[in-house]
């Protein structure tokens, strides 16, 4: 008996569903990706519930007739190629007339449409594959479809959605994407509550990006291009001079937006590629970015960039990735370069200073080209260093960070000057040697003691300090940022803290996936000691911050919240929420590297430091404290 059997329609199109629709954000795509197809300029999208309740699109494309409207719930129903041969050369988003019947086999859709020589519309009504209702109807040309109680009939596929926020996050920044790709076109974002995105047609990609992300994100940016370029001919055959080539080379057009030096992420979020308008995930380009900013952002740091290359569809192959987010390209190292080589043009052409330590600048240099990078990565400030001979700043054992901060020094002095000025040492012998790599021990360690006895910094960044157990090494940045965690931490699980008020609100600009996650934990900052307020489209204005806090830091603190909350952290429970906001505060309240302290002040971290749950290790995980054992260093010196 045979056990084979072709699967029915309905199963079959629930079977690609899962592969096309994978979230809310994935219908919202496809829908989008149809109404460009279309034609449309103008596409709105409203979505109830982070997508479950309802995903609509409308837009005023070349809608449908009657007849295409039934056939486009078919498999491998689309308008858009006709053979086999097209596939090697698509020009539009869609191709593969799989959408439509998969997103109708996971909801309940409705569908009204009008071509614009047809006198009436169409009006369809499908749940879970089925066709329930079609009838004429009047409406304006153009298309609109509702998708509502997704994944009704999947319950597996429903319990894997994330929260309503998080769904719409992704709604959010899938509109983002396809609004940077297409300027001429406008969009509109809009949830029950909220406006998360409007933007309306404008004549550049520049216009689009203020519109989008705001002008504090385009002053971060230098623009380069467009750049045409000629791709060699493949294995071009010795041609006789005078005959004509049979095929003409390719024309590459590439141009985008690159972020300053000083820009510095910690991760690839805000890297993006467009290959014909289509946001793609590509290694090869992320390796042409990292190429380019090689000697220019430290190692583990990503830049911003938006990158559009336009090229003739038969040099990419699209039909490589179920929900088209990849793509493969005939010539990859030639795209390759050309990304590389336009990224660092426009990089040299808007005169980047290097991310690392550098010899003093001359008095011309401006203060904000000059300051060198952090030096590992991390949004720290170099402060400055004092001169020898001028006396300490005097400050209270507590880092109240809050008086007017002296200007980034412009250069990191030579170890030789590194003030180790209140407190000289005679320097034990052991000092003189350089510790031999199996002299270090591990930084692992158990207990902290209390009793350290501070000696003097390193480069004024690293405290020095000995106790009988040996010699130890604190990070004093990450050992005061772990001090001021768990005190934020504690006051915040005990109650609602103050914060200080800003004497100007800080306006700072948020993407639009941003502004969800900012409603999301609005309250949360309140408690926190922030008041922030929308503030114009787009925008927030924060009047207070929590009280440790320097005004010129808050407008970052601010959006390393938001980005550490990153996409899928949306889900975070209150605990982790808060944890993260601890974190974040600590870390930009705390006393930075390059800062010279006297002995007091060391004396009052290390015993501050002692007093915490876990003085080994920072909020963020890094380590704290380097010990190096007696024993190892008797052991090294062969005393033992
Ligand atoms: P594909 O986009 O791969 O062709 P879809 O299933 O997404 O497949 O859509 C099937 C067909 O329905 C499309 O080829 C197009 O002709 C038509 N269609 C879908 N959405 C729209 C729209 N918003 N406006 C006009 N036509 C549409
Ligand atoms: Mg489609």
């Amino acid at each position: 008996m045979s056990v084979i059997r072709i699967l029915p329609e309905a199963v079959a199109n629930k079977i690609a569903a899962g592969e096309v629709v994978e979230r809310p954000a994935s219908v919202a795509k496809e829908l989008v990706e149809n109404s460009l197809d279309a034609g449309a300029h103008e596409i709105e999208i409203h979505v109830e519930s982070g997508g479950r309740r309802l995903i609509r699109v409308a837009d005023n494309g070349c809608g449908m007739t009657r007849d295409d409207t039934l056939l486009a719930f078919e498999r491998h129903a689309t308008s858009k190629i006709k053979s086999a041969e097209d596939l090697d050369e698509i020009s539009t988003l869609g191709f593969r007339g799989e959408a439509l019947p998969s997103i109708a086999a996971v909801s309940r859709m409705t569908l009204e449409t009008r071509q614009g020589s047809e006198e009436v519309g169409t009006r369809v009504e499908i749940s879970g594959g089925r066709l329930r209702d079609v009838k004429e109807m009047v409406r304006p040309g153009g298309t609109k479809i509702d998708v509502q109680s997704l994944f009704f009939n999947t319950p597996a596929r429903r319990k894997f959605l994330r929260s309503e926020s998080t769904e719409l996050g992704h709604i959010a920044s899938m509109v983002t994407h396809y609004a940077l790709a297409h300027p001429d076109k406008g969009f509109r974002l809009t949830s029950m509550t909220n406006e998360i995105l409007k933007a309306s047609p404008v004549g550049s990609h520049r216009e689009r990006l203020y519109q989008v992300m705001g002008g504090q994100m385009l002053d971060q940016l230098v623009e380069f291009g467009p750049v045409e370029r000629l791709m060699p001919l493949p294995n071009a055959p010795d041609v006789e001079a005078d005959a004509e080539p049979e095929v003409s080379p390719a024309v590459f057009r590439i141009f985008g937006f690159a972020s300053r030096p000083e820009v510095h992420k910690l991760n690839r979020n805000q890297i993006y590629f467009f290959v014909n308008r289509r946001l793609v995930r590509d290694r090869l380009v992320l390796h042409a970015l990292t190429e380019a900013y090689r000697n220019i952002l430290p190692a583990g740091i990503s830049p911003v960039s938006l990158v559009f290359l336009d090229l003739p569809p038969t040099e990419v192959d699209v039909n490589v990735h179920p929900s088209k987010a990849e793509v493969r390209f005939r010539n990859g190292a030639f795209v390759h370069d050309l990304v590389r080589d336009s990224v660092l043009q426009a990089l040299k052409a808007a005169r980047p200073v290097a991310a690392f330590p550098m010899p003093k600048q001359p008095e011309t240099t401006k203060p904000a080209e000059a300051a060198p990078a952090p030096p590992h990565g991390q949004d720290l400030e170099p402060f400055p260093t004092r001169q020898r001979g001028t006396p300490a700043p005097a400050q209270a054992p507590g880092f109240r960070l809050s008086a007017p901060r002296p200007q980034p020094s412009t250069a990191y002095l030579p170890l030789a000057e590194a003030a180790l000025s209140t407190y000289a040492p005679p320097p034990p012998a052991a000092w003189s040697v350089p510790c031999s790599a199996d002299a270090i021990p591990e930084s692992r360690i158990g207990e902290f003691p209390s009793d350290l006895q501070p000696l003097g910094q390193i480069q004024s960044s690293f405290i020095v300090a000995t106790n009988i157990e040996g010699l130890w090494i604190i990070d004093q940045h990450v050992a005061h940022e772990r001090i001021l965690f768990e005190q934020h931490l504690s006051r915040r699980q005990a109650s609602k803290l103050e914060g200080q008020r800003l004497l100007l609100p800080i306006v700072v600009d948020l993407r639009p996936e941003q502004r969800v996650t900012f409603q999301n934990i609005a309250d949360e900052l309140t408690a926190n000691g922030f008041e922030v307020e929308p503030f114009g489209q787009g925008s927030v204005a924060v009047k207070a911050a929590p009280a440790d806090i320097h005004p010129d830091d808050v407008e970052k603190l601010v959006r390393e919240i938001l980005e550490s909350l990153g996409r899928e952290a949306r889900a975070l429970s209150l605990d982790e929420l808060r944890r993260k906001i601890a974190a974040s505060v600590a870390c930009h309240a705390a006393i930075k590297v390059n800062r010279p302290l006297d002995q007091e002040k060391m004396g009052w971290l290390l015993v501050e430091l002692s007093k915490t749950d876990c003085p080994m290790t920072c909020p963020h995980g890094r380590p704290v404290v380097l010990r190096y054992d007696m024993k190892e260093i008797q052991k090294a010196f062969k005393r033992i």
